[in-house]
């Protein structure tokens, strides 16, 4: 008998219908919302978790920390209760109500902290300061390798299957970095000529702006060490606006309910498409549109 744990991964791909340019393209979107929390986070939380619990001996009733937007709270918090540890995520103020909603539900401990990164309450430095002060393990998706190893090793490899190696660019959003830095790294051991497309809210500081515009989930105004960006051939900048409006066409003319950060990478796999006039793209809906109801 399968456990749920085990049901993490092996998500299905799928080919827009209606939404693409012309009938040489195609672009193709992995479903991760259906892994059993409802993102992509649940493939590194147990690559993460597995590998906290072998390299600090850590004992059921012991504590884990993650500083997270919420999904990867929601899939810490999953995996760890499956193994008997006791999660505490941090989150940042704005973080969405419904993800807020299902930590409590699942019986996380949370810490509201500040987005900002020169605020002494900065969500990742406060992670990391409760670990310190209380002798908890810090995960710290922003810098654990083990977050691109998922990746590499399970997203990557599934999404090769899945189109047999006919891949000409995959478009990812960039939050932690960690799926573009698996994934791309993958591909490009494997096909030399794929491109690599980061995606970013406008004016993130990782396009060199200021960070003033917000997609949940993306990274604006801070650039994390695990992102490799030998990988990256390009950076698309998607406005929150078209990201929300094109999650909206997902829903209404693909009948695919992914979240923002998903319309985010459609916008900008549109965009390679009129570049490359045909072959096949790439993209992730990394969760789902359930999750952010009250914005829309
Ligand atoms: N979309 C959503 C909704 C996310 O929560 C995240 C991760 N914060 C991403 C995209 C980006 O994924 P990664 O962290 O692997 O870069």
């Amino acid at each position: 008998m399968q456990s749920i744990i085990d049901t993490v991964g092996n998500t299905p791909i799928v080919e827009l219908q209606k939404i693409r340019p012309s009938s040489t393209i195609k672009i193709f979107v992995k479903l991760e919302f259906l892994n059993p929390t409802g993102s992509h986070k649940d493939r590194i939380a147990l690559y993460m978790v597995k590998e906290a619990i072998k390299k600090y001996s850590l004992k059921p009733g012991d504590t884990i920390v993650e500083a997270s937007s919420g999904n990867t709270g929601i899939s810490v918090a999953f995996v760890a209760q499956r193994f008997g540890l006791r999660p505490v995520i941090v989150v940042p103020e704005k973080t969405s109500k419904s993800k807020v909603n299902i930590l409590k539900a699942l019986g996380a401990k949370i810490i509201k902290g500040n987005e900002n990164p020169s605020s002494k309450n900065y969500y990742i430095k406060l992670a990391e300061n409760l670990a310190r002060k209380h002798g908890w393990v810090f995960l710290n998706q922003y810098s654990n390798q083990a977050n691109a190893l998922a990746h590499y090793e399970t997203t990557a490899k599934e999404i090769w299957n899945q189109l047999d190696g006919n891949i000409d660019a995959f478009v990812m959003g960039v939050g932690t970095g960690g799926t573009i830095t698996g994934v791309g790294k993958f591909l490009k051991e494997r096909k030399k000529n794929v491109r690599i497309v980061a995606v970013t809210p406008k004016g993130s500081f990782l396009a060199g702006g200021r960070g003033k515009d917000r997609i949940e989930g993306l990274l604006s105004t801070y650039i994390p060490p695990l992102l490799d960006r030998r990988v990256i051939d390009r950076i698309i900048e998607v406005s929150y606006k078209e990201a929300k409006e094109m999650s909206l066409r997902l829903a209404r003319e693909e009948g695919i309910l992914a979240g923002i950060s998903s319309g985010a990478n459609v916008v900008a796999s549109l965009k390679i498409a009129e570049e490359l006039k045909k072959g096949n793209i790439v993209t992730i809906a990394a969760d789902s549109l359930l999750r952010y109801l009250e914005e829309f």
